[in-house]
């Protein structure tokens, strides 16, 4: 015979339950006394009304623990779409929680005390920067794509590159953007080779517009051949129709000068003779996730008359951070000083190496019992189909785990992925490789390491 479970109200008088109930909260502990008990039960089993409520503790703290939690991104992606792309400068954050904590102008005009716009906060800086007419912003690229397409082309045909017809991580791809757009594409040449008499040939009366995708996360090689984006706005001009291009990544300024390989900016697509051009908010711009149109006025008005244009809206928190963004990008010395995502592109190699040589001896002890440690070359990618074929010499720390057998990578891995802050690395050849490129929080990472 078991003895009986004690009671709800007993458990709840243990000094430690009380102290649960002032940090957690009386509902939440109750809760987790109340589904330890049940599962005792279902167990035939039996404990002490101390027992239950250590038991209950951990239960209620474990529901109650943010899911979404800072990680360390060991992956040597520094874009990395499942880790929550750029991080954010400090002065976005704070931007950002000044906004969502108060009411602000986000739609009002304080000169005139009228309704006002919310995308006027940003338009001032993206003419400056992109030198465009007009713009509109929303919930992220793939947002600004659909948007676009609807407005502009709706029951009507677009003319899209065979070779653009992409599929970007975490499912857009433009033929399904294109036909939720209520749009027809009309593919133009073929995978490698596309030329401007094949776009003349193919359009129709039921054109609406032409459409040129950055092939952002892979590259035609061989025997290629693409319309300059010149080419193609003259020929889309001579027709009477819009040419737009969709960047992706989009970053402002020219990445050259920092050492990175030439990205195309909005400026130059639209000095090339782009009608409209969208890009990310949270890819090379290094901000919260967006997507921006920038370009003719009178497009730009067309797009915000639609009602997808409510439904894809920013909110006052990501406003509020671009525009710091747009701001600090005014002072490219200072960009990369203040955004985190161009010091991660930028972080020279021999930073990181030094960053690797002070770690390797502490890590080596530390992990004595489980891996073998080496500091090795790597090669850290931009992301976010960013720059795609261009790599950024980096060093990683490479864990061959003691233990043999098939899976004993994969189980390391997963040792590190349960620490309190998760370390995110890649695995490759039975080693786990974390690549320091993105480590900033030195004293962070040790302290981790002593709880593993
Ligand atoms: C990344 C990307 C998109 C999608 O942008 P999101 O901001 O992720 O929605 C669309 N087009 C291109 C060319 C891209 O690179």
């Amino acid at each position: 015979m078991s003895s009986p479970l004690p009671a709800v109200d007993l458990v709840l008088r243990m000094p430690a339950a009380g102290d649960a109930v002032e940090r957690l909260g009386r509902a939440p502990v109750l809760d987790a006394v109340r589904a330890e008990l049940a599962q005792l039960r279902a167990d035939g089993a039996t404990a002490d009304a101390e027992t239950v409520a250590q038991k209950a503790i951990v239960r209620a703290a474990a529901e109650l623990a943010a899911s979404q939690r800072p990680v360390f991104n060991l992956t040597g992606t520094v874009l990395h779409t499942n880790l929550g792309r750029a991080p954010l400068p400090p002065e976005a954050i704070e931007a950002a929680a000044r906004a969502m904590a108060n009411a602000t102008n986000l739609e009002y005009e304080l000169g005139s005390g009228k309704r006002g716009e919310r995308d006027a906060h940003l338009r001032g800086w993206l003419r400056k920067l992109t030198g465009a007419e007009a713009s509109s912003a929303v919930n992220n690229n793939a947002g600004a794509v659909l948007l676009l397409l609807n407005a502009l082309a709706l029951r009507k045909e677009v003319l899209v590159s065979r070779g653009e017809l992409i599929e970007i991580g975490g499912a857009f791809r433009i033929p399904d953007i294109m036909s939720r757009a209520g749009c027809k594409l009309v593919e133009v040449g073929t995978t490698n080779r596309t030329h401007l008499i094949d776009f003349a040939n193919a359009i129709g009366p039921k054109t609406a517009l032409i459409m040129k995708v950055h092939p952002s996360n892979y590259a035609i090689q061989g025997f290629t051949s693409a319309v300059p984006e010149a080419d193609l706005a003259k020929l889309a001009h001579e027709r009477g129709l819009p040419f737009v291009i969709d960047l992706g990544s989009g970053s402002l300024i020219d990445l050259a000068p920092f050492g990175l390989p030439h990205e195309p900016t909005p400026r130059e697509a639209l000095a090339l003779g782009a009608d409209l051009v969208t890009f990310s908010g949270d890819k090379l711009l290094g901000g919260p996730q967006a997507g921006l149109i920038v370009g003719k006025a009178e497009l730009i008005r067309r797009i915000d008359r639609n009602p997808l244009k409510r439904a894809l809206r920013l909110d006052k928190g990501r406003l509020a951070a671009l525009e710091a963004v747009l701001r600090l990008h005014a002072d490219p010395d200072r960009l990369r000083q203040r955004s985190p995502t161009l010091r991660l592109l930028t972080r020279p190699e021999a930073e990181i190496a030094a960053l690797g040589e002070r770690l390797l001896p502490l890590v080596q002890v530390k992990l004595a019992a489980m891996a073998d440690v080496e500091l090795v070359p790597c090669q850290s990618q931009i992301g976010s189909g960013s720059l795609p074929v261009d790599r950024l010499p980096s060093r990683a720390l490479a864990l061959r785990p003691k233990a043999r057998g098939g899976k004993a990578v994969e189980t390391l891995a997963a040792r590190f992925r349960a620490l309190a802050v998760p370390m995110i690395g890649r695995i490759a050849d039975g080693r786990l490789l974390f690549d320091l490129r993105c480590l900033e929080d030195e004293p962070g990472f040790c302290q981790q390491l002593d709880l593993m």
